[in-house]
């Protein structure tokens, strides 16, 4: 359906929430404290939106008879993830309002489509190539060195789908294994620190950013963040900057995050987008006037934007896996800020809740110690 609906939903309106887990259920929290409704779409009653939405929606994405229930339940539609099959997302959009459009999903499935874009309008990532045949693929790790990484192109994230390989035969296993699916090759960045910034663009074309962060990765998987990055001013300011270009040149009516790798001769590398709530913002629950959940609330039903103004530091700990059992040892420590998922089951790299740690502002945050502040966050076996 054409975007250009101006009014906004009034309080009383229903989102729809295509999917159930933590991001839709934390969409939905926010949407509820300013009087919205939510109805997720997912495929199992024990996901996590579940426990929190009016109305759940529980059957396979491709069941049209429950997608044509799920749009009837809606105002307006958002997506908690961004591989919602192309021809689903498509039907919703010829028959409900949904926001951000379909059109900038296909380019976050696709690795392909999403570096050439990044590429396209002039934006750095690492040296990549499409995989198409193996009689090429020693072409391939020529330009993009002996240090490289092979990725599926579809269906990748947690390192999903991700192999380091170092020469041609490596590359040809990797794909094979892989079941010869559309993938690329990029260069490994030997970075300095990986930063992201989340961006919401509404109907007007008006964008406020959040703070630039600083993620830290265990095996893959977010484990902390820490607001502000600790990153030279105009670092910050160039970061923000390919967010708002991007977000510009999607025509974007939603959230973005945008994950990028600052080099250590301070060059500004993206790494991948994602058009909707993302892990390294979960912090701005706690420590922003507006958090990036409500913020995506307002965009979708047409509110202002809300002020993303920082009012402490944070440190965001993932609890995962096993983590999680012993949410009596982070409550203990009061100053914590726990936030579990609800989910039943507990999986070794599964996402099952985090913790947020408030710090006063500081003009010194370079030189605090961090890793004690963190280390009092997550209980450790
Ligand atoms: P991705 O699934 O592309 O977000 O990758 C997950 C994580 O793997 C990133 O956050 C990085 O820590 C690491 N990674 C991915 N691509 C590269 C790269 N080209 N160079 C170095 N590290 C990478």
């Amino acid at each position: 359906m054409s975007d250009n609906l101006r009014e906004p939903l009034p309080p009383g309106s229903t989102i729809g929430i295509m999917g159930g887990g933590q991001l839709g259920r934390m969409i939905a929290l926010a949407g509820a404290q300013l009087g919205y409704h939510a109805v997720t779409f997912c495929e199992s009653d024990e996901e996590p939106a579940t426990h929190v939405c009016k109305h759940s929606v529980i059957a396979p994405y491709e069941d049209k008879s429950a997608q044509e229930k799920f749009i009837s339940l809606v105002d307006v539609i958002t997506f908690e993830f961004e591989n919602v099959p192309a021809d689903i997302a498509a039907y919703l959009d010829a028959n409900a309002l949904v926001r951000p459009s379909p059109e900038i999903l296909k380019i976050a499935q696709d690795r392909i489509l999403e570096k050439s874009f990044l590429n396209d309008i002039g934006i750095e990532t690492a040296p990549w190539e499409p995989i198409t045949d193996l009689t090429y693929t020693s072409k391939i790790v020529e330009k993009t060195g002996a240090k490289s990484i092979f990725k599926t192109a579809r269906f990748g994230y947690d390192g999903k789908g991700q192999e380091k390989i170092g020469n041609k035969e490596e590359l040809d296993a990797a794909w094979l294994a892989a079941g010869s699916v559309p993938a690329i090759v990029e260069g490994f960045v030997d970075f300095q620190c990986e930063i992201s910034v989340i961006i919401a663009r509404d109907t007007e074309g008006n964008t406020k950013c959040f703070d630039v962060v600083e993620n830290i990765h265990s095996n893959h998987i977010l484990d902390r963040t820490i607001a502000p990055a600790r990153v030279e001013s105009q670092i910050a300011q160039a970061a923000t900057a390919v967010a708002v270009k991007i977000a510009s040149a999607l025509s974007l009516v939603g959230l973005i995050a945008v994950e990028m790798f600052v080099t250590k001769d301070k060059r500004i590398i993206v790494n991948e987008i994602a058009p909707r709530p993302h892990n390294s913002g979960h912090w701005t629950i706690d420590a922003c006037i507006t958090s990036q959940f409500e913020q995506l609330v307002r965009v979708v039903c047409g509110l202002p934007l809300g002020s993303t103004k920082r009012h402490s530091n944070a440190l965001m700990q993932n609890l995962i896996g096993e983590d999680a059992e012993r949410w009596h040892e982070v409550t203990a420590n009061n100053e914590n800020k726990l936030h579990l998922y609800g989910k039943k089951t507990v999986r070794s790299g599964r996402k099952m809740g985090h913790v947020t740690r408030l710090l006063p502002l500081s003009p010194d945050w370079q030189n605090q110690d961090i890793d004690l502040a963190m280390s009092i966050m997550r209980p450790r076996t």
